[in-house]
C-alpha cells in the first residue's frame, strides 16, 4: 500500500465533509465507547490485569530473542515451520513461495493488520494467485478496493447502504438493504470460497512461547474455517505478540476483548499450534509461521519500545477526537489512530509522515485507555522533538516554535506578552465567548467555534485564586 500520510490534511478536510462517512463515525464510537466503558466496570481489578501485562510485556519484550527462540522450537516440536521475515519484502517472498510450492490458485485470508502492512494480497496476486478476504468487513473494503479504517473493524467508515451497493454489484441479483440478509448473503458466497482454497492465510493476536501455539480472535468463525479446512495453514504475525506463557495469554485476552469490542471474550478465541496429528481426521497438513520484523527490532533499541506493547484493540483511536472526526484513511497508511501516528513513522520514516504526529490535541484519552499503558501521547511528542531535531518541517513553523520556545522559557517575558494579548481576545470575544472567524486560523474555525479566553492568563487567574484564599 502506498505511503499517503503527507495528505493528511487535505484527506482530513474531505473526510469531515462526507456524510456518509461522518454517520458512520460517529455510531461506531458511540458503540465502541459504551461497551467497553460497560464491560470494564464489571471487572473490578481492571486496573491490576493493566499493571500486571505492562510488566509481563516489558520483561518480554527485555527477553525477546529467548522467547523467540524458545516459540520456534515449541512450533518445530509439533511438526511446525517457522520463516523469519527481517523486512516486508522477506515476508512476501516467503508466503509466495509457500503458495506457489503448494501450487495453490485459491487462498482464504482472515484479518491481519500485518499482511496489510506488508502489502501481502498485493504480492500474491502479482504472482497470479486468488486471494479472498474472509472477515466480513475486511471482504467489503476489498470488494470496496480500499484499505482498511479501523485495525478491529476495517469497514467502520461503511454505512448499511454503501455495502448493499458493494454486494448488489459483486454479487448480483436482488438488491439486500437489511443487515442479517447482507450478512447471509456474504456467508454464502463465502462459504463456497473455505471449502475450495487451496491455503488459509491469518494473523495470530498472541503466540505462545512456552507452547508453540497461536491465539486467534475473531467474532465471525472465520479465521477458524481458514486454518482448519484449507490443507496448508500459514500464519502471519510480528515478533511482538509473543508472549511467554499461556497464562499470560489468557490474562492479555481479558483485556483484548474488553478494551476492543467491549465483550467479556470474543465469539471466537481459539488455539493452534501445528498441523494436524497422524490420528486426527481434520486440520491442515502443513503449518507455518512467519514472523515479521519490519523495523520492530530497530524499535526495541530506541524510545519507542513501548509502543511494542500493543495488542492492536483499538481502543485508542475509538477514544481519539481526531480519528473520531477524520475516520482512518485520513492518516494515509494501514496503521490509524494514536498508535497509528506513533507506529507510521517507525515503519515507513518521519519524513513520509510530518502531520501524523502534530495531529494530536495532546488530550490524553488514549493513554487513559490503553490496556498496555502505553504513553501515547509522550510518543508523539518524541516523534515532534525528532522532526524539530532533524531540521524537518517548513521554515514558518519551526521558526514560530524556536521563537515560542524562547519566549515560554522565560516566564516573565511570557506574561508580560500574552497577558494583553489574552485580554484582547476576550474583549472581542464578546458576549458569545467564542470566535466564529479569525484570519489565519481559518481551518479551525470552519468546523468549530474558537472559544475566547475568559478574562485573563491562567497564570494571573491562579495568582487571584491563591490571595483570595489566603485573604
Ligand atoms: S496503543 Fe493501546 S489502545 Fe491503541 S491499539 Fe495498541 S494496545 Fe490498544
Amino acid at each position: 500500500m502506498d505511503v499517503r500520510s503527507l495528505e493528511f490534511k487535505q484527506r482530513s478536510v474531505i473526510a469531515l465533509d462526507e456524510p456518509n462517512l461522518q454517520k458512520a463515525l460517529k455510531q461506531g464510537k458511540a458503540g465502541f465507547q459504551g461497551n467497553r466503558a460497560r464491560a470494564i466496570d464489571l471487572v473490578p481489578e481492571w486496573q491490576q490485569i493493566r499493571s500486571d501485562a505492562k510488566v509481563m510485556k516489558d520483561h518480554t519484550l527485555e527477553n525477546l530473542d529467548y522467547y523467540l527462540l524458545q516459540y520456534e522450537a515449541a512450533v518445530e516440536a509439533n511438526g511446525g515451520k517457522v520463516h523469519w521475515a527481517p523486512t516486508a519484502a522477506d515476508a512476501n517472498r516467503i508466503i509466495t513461495e509457500l503458495v506457489t510450492n503448494a501450487e495453490a490458485k485459491l487462498v482464504v485470508k482472515g484479518k491481519s493488520m500485518v499482511s496489510e502492512e506488508v502489502a501481502l494480497n498485493s504480492a500474491l496476486e502479482a504472482a497470479g494467485v486468488q486471494t479472498v478476504e474472509t472477515d466480513l468487513g475486511e471482504y467489503i473494503i476489498q470488494l470496496a478496493g480500499e484499505p482498511p479504517s479501523h485495525i478491529i473493524a476495517p469497514a467502520a467508515h461503511k454505512t448499511k447502504e454503501q455495502v448493499s451497493d458493494l454486494f448488489e454489484k459483486a454479487h448480483g441479483g436482488p438488491r439486500i438493504e437489511d443487515r442479517p440478509g447482507l450478512v447471509t448473503q456474504a456467508r454464502h458466497v463465502l462459504r463456497e470460497k473455505f471449502m475450495t482454497a487451496d491455503i488459509g492465510i491469518t494473523g495470530a493476536n498472541l503466540f505462545i512461547a512456552e507452547s508453540g501455539q497461536h491465539v486467534l480472535v475473531t467474532n465471525e468463525g472465520n479465521g477458524d474455517l481458514c486454518s482448519s479446512v484449507p490443507k496448508v495453514q500459514i500464519v502471519i504475525t510480528s515478533i511482538d505478540k509473543i508472549v511467554p506463557t499461556l497464562e499470560d495469554a489468557a490474562a492479555t485476552i481479558r483485556l483484548l476483548a474488553r478494551s476492543g469490542t467491549g465483550q467479556h471474550i470474543s465469539n471466537y478465541t481459539s488455539l493452534y499450534g501445528g498441523p494436524k496429528a497422524a490420528d486426527e481426521l481434520d486440520g491442515p497438513e502443513q503449518y507455518h509461521v512467519v514472523l515479521v520484523d519490519n523495523g520492530r527490532s530497530t524499535m526495541l533499541g530506541n524510545a519507542f519500545r513501548d509502543m511494542l506493547r500493543c495488542i492492536r484493540c483499538g481502543a485508542c483511536m475509538n477514544h481519539c477526537p481526531v480519528y473520531g472526526n477524520v475516520g482512518g484513511h485520513a492518516y494515509g497508511w494501514v496503521y490509524p489512530g494514536p498508535m497509528g501516528s506513533v507506529l507510521t513513522p517507525n515503519m515507513v520514516g518521519l519524513e513520509q509522515t510530518m502531520d501524523l504526529p502534530n495531529a494530536c490535541t495532546m488530550n490524553g484519552r488514549c493513554a487513559e485507555v490503553c490496556p498496555m499503558s502505553i504513553p501515547l501521547p509522550d510518543l508523539l511528542r518524541e516523534h515532534r522533538r525528532l522532526q524539530f531535531q532533524r531540521g524537518l518541517g517548513g521554515k514558518v513553523a519551526r521558526g514560530t516554535l524556536a521563537a515560542w520556545a524562547a519566549v515560554a522559557k522565560k516566564p516573565s517575558i511570557y506574561q508580560t506578552l500574552t497577558r494583553p494579548a489574552v485580554k484582547v481576545m476576550s474583549y472581542f470575544g464578546g458576549k458569545s465567548g467564542v470566535y466564529k472567524t479569525l484570519p489565519g486560523l481559518g481551518s479551525w474555525t470552519s468546523q468549530r467555534d474558537l472559544p475566547a479566553p475568559q478574562g485573563d492568563t491562567f497564570m494571573a487567574q491562579w495568582r487571584k485564586q491563591q490571595k483570595s484564599k489566603k485573604s
